[in-house]
This record gives structure tokens, sequence and C-alpha cells, in this order.
């Protein structure tokens, strides 16, 4: 646990959340600044700042939560991950948003603003990458 985190207070119990499930390894509760009605967020019970700090196993169990959950609310969502603080991350404890989206004034909005690319770049890059992999 990290002493100063939030959701590691969650999890502890030292702070209140309207919890919707738990496992062993994760928490799943209410956004307490809701996007949209239904808005939670699905955590790692172990503090993991960023996806990648995450074992397989924690995410093997984070996003069939997530469909459970959005199953229940039914509808439209979006699934959202931030990690770092320019990727739009303020807390730095691993979480998966579950997003309803009823209309188009709530929930999730983005702007999306495509480089532009040639496809002699992109196989570079896919080349570069396959190699890290
Ligand atoms: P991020 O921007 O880090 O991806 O999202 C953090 C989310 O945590 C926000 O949607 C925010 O409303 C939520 N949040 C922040 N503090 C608390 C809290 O104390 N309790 C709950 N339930 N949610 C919180
Ligand atoms: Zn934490």
């Amino acid at each position: 646990m990290a002493d100063a985190c939030i959701f590691c207070k969650i999890v502890a119990g030292q702070i209140p959340a309207f919890k919707l499930l738990e496992t062993e390894l994760i928490m799943a509760f209410l956004d307490i600044n809701p996007l949209s009605k239904g808005h939670c967020l699905i955590i790692p019970k172990r503090h993991c700042q960023v996806l990648t700090d995450c074992t397989d196993t924690e995410l093997q169990e984070m996003l069939p939560a997530a469909k459970r959950i959005a199953t229940a609310l039914g509808g439209q969502f979006n699934i959202l991950q931030n990690n770092g603080p320019m990727a739009h991350q303020d807390i730095p404890h691993v979480h998966l948003h579950v997003i309803p989206k009823p209309n188009i004034e709530e929930g999730l909005k983005m702007k999306w603003s495509p480089l532009k690319v040639n496809m002699e770049a992109l196989k570079q890059l896919c080349d570069d990458l396959r190699r890290l992999l």
C-alpha cells in the first residue's frame, strides 16, 4: 500500500467507496465525480502506478469485471485507462474507467487529432516495434 494513495485507502477501508465487486486481486467502485450515471472504476488492490506495473493476472481480472459491470449497466459505453499525468491520469493507482454513454452530452467526450503518416513510415514503425516485442 502506498501511504498517500486514495485508492489504496479505499482498498484498506480507510476512506469510503460505493463498492460494486471485489476479488482477491481487484475491486470496482463508483466514481465520485461521474461523467455519466454508472461511471465506475476497476482497480488492482495492490498499488500499481501505471498499467505496465500490473501483473498479467491482475489485468486478466480487470477486463472481465468491466464486461460484467458494462453488461449490468446496458447501453453504449467507453472503457478508458490513463497512464501518466500528461495522459490525463490524476490518481497514480491504475484504474480502468467504465463510462456509460447515454447521450451526446454525458459520458466521455474525445478530441481525436490523427497525425499525417505515410505507409513507408508505418511499415518501418511496425518492423521496429515487432523487434521489441
Ligand atoms: P484519472 O483522471 O486518474 O484517469 O481518473 C481518476 C478518477 O478517480 C476520476 O474520474 C475521479 O472522479 C475519481 N476519483 C478521484 N478521487 C476519488 C475518490 O476519492 N473516490 C472515488 N470513488 N473516485 C475518485
Ligand atoms: Zn495505491
